[in-house]
């Protein structure tokens, strides 16, 4: 969809394996660090560690970061495309103020409708992410181990590290 905002998640081995889930919203990419990555079965609840906005440019990013510098280590794009605010009449910043949001995704390995929702007793950055229950969703499927490897590159992370 030509000027639907954009999504990305991406794979990082830092100090711990982890999927960065961001959307983009008014110029920025909201950004949630996933352990156990994204999961198409309704029933699963995964958390979701809110982090630091970050840039456009860098949902780009596929490589490694330096020794030395934050979040070192190998990153790939895992899937990436545009979304939807499921949330008719409340923007996407006021949902995320809120602390609910829902949306469907348009990507490669993820599409249908998902939750996000603030997590109180996680803490302040703790969120829960959520596939909703519709054609997207697969209960026999995990889509981590499946689909390892980079959408724009099909290099998995270790394909990478060894460079
Ligand atoms: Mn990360």
């Amino acid at each position: 969809m030509p000027g639907a905002p954009t999504f990305v998640v991406q794979l990082h081995r830092a100090t711990s394996l982890h999927y960065d889930f961001r959307l983009e919203v008014e110029g920025v990419l909201v950004s949630w660090a996933v352990p156990k990555g994204p999961s198409l079965d309704p029933s699963v609840k995964r958390l979701a560690m809110q982090v630091e906005d970050h840039p456009l440019e860098w949902g780009g990013f596929e490589g490694v970061i330096p020794k030395g510098e934050y979040g070192a280590g190998g990153v790939i794009v895992w899937d990436r495309g545009t979304y939807r605010n499921l949330r008719e009449g409340e923007t996407m910043t006021d949902g995320l103020a809120r602390g609910r949001i829902r949306f469907a995704l348009d990507g490669s390995k993820l599409g249908g409708g998902w939750s996000l929702r603030r997590f109180a007793r996680g803490g302040d950055n703790a969120w829960l992410l959520v596939k909703l229950d519709d054609d997207a969703a697969r209960r026999d499927v995990d889509v981590t181990s499946e689909r390892p490897e980079s959408v724009d590159s099909g290099r998995t992370l270790g394909e990478l590290d060894d460079r």
